[in-house]
């Protein structure tokens, strides 16, 4: 059966649709996140809610991420300590390049 462009619907309504349908299948206690991605745009997220997806919403198998050459890797939620860069003193950075 032939369908016409005003049986499909919008761009919009399609979103909504399959938002609705993933959220129906992430555990609960993650929804906020996925629900903040996709409807607030919020980039910090939207990558949370990748990496949760990604490990099947296991926290701990992020925190132990060894996909080295991902690119989400650097900026992956949940580190250890040890895995964060050192805050960056502004006042060395100010001072760098001058001799
Ligand atoms: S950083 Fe790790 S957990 Fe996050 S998307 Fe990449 S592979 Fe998956």
């Amino acid at each position: 059966m032939k369908t016409t462009n005003s049986e499909k619907p919008d761009m919009g309504t399609l979103r909504k649709q399959k938002i609705a349908c993933r959220l129906a299948e992430i555990p609960k206690k993650y929804r906020k996140i996925y629900k903040k991605a996709v409807e607030a745009n919020n980039k910090t997220e939207a990558v949370k809610a990748l990496c949760l997806e990604c490990v099947c919403w296991q926290k701990n198998e992020i925190i132990n991420c060894s996909c080295l050459a991902c690119p989400l890797y650097g900026v992956r939620p949940y580190k250890k300590e040890t895995d964060r860069e050192p805050k960056k003193n502004a006042a060395a950075i100010k001072g760098m390049g001058r001799n």
